[in-house]
């Protein structure tokens, strides 16, 4: 079983240790060396398109995995309370794959964002519709008396 401890920083340390999660709060990210010792520094942006840290106290979890496909290690491990849990070796489609899904869930979640001013400009239309109608009505008992 592979421990890691982490430390919570203001600013990343020049030098990464190895076994080590380093956690700035105050720039939500998480560097940590790459759990198969290669020696490749690992970033994991804290955001609700990226990861997500919890910690209970004793030990961190990240979510979701840390596949480190653009090393040529492509290691791929989760961080579950402090410790490395190993994934499998993933085929270059598969990660290809898991990319896709990524990159898909981004723009979803960006469109989400997007669609939340197309939400408010639906509601004044239907305001000026309404307030159109009044007009109409103002208009109807002007001419019409009733
Ligand atoms: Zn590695």
């Amino acid at each position: 079983m592979m421990i890691v401890e982490h430390k919570f920083v203001e600013f990343m340390p020049e030098i990464i240790e190895d076994g080590v999660l380093y956690i700035s709060l105050d720039y939500g990210t998480v560097i940590h060396n790459c759990a198969c010792g290669c020696g490749s520094e690992v970033n994991t942006p804290l955001s609700p398109t990226g990861w997500k840290m919890s910690y209970n106290g004793e030990a961190i979890t990240l979510n979701p995995s840390v596949g480190n496909w653009s090393f040529d290690c492509k290691s791929h491990y989760w961080i579950t309370n402090g410790v490395i849990e190993w994934a499998s070796t993933w085929s270059d489609d598969r990660i290809n794959k898991i990319r896709k899904i990524e990159n898909n869930e981004r723009d979803k979640f960006y469109e989400s964002k997007k669609r939340i001013p197309t939400v408010i400009e639906i509601s004044e239309k239907q305001d000026s519709e309404e307030s159109l109608s009044k007009k109409k009505w103002w208009l109807w008992k002007l001419l019409f008396g009733e």
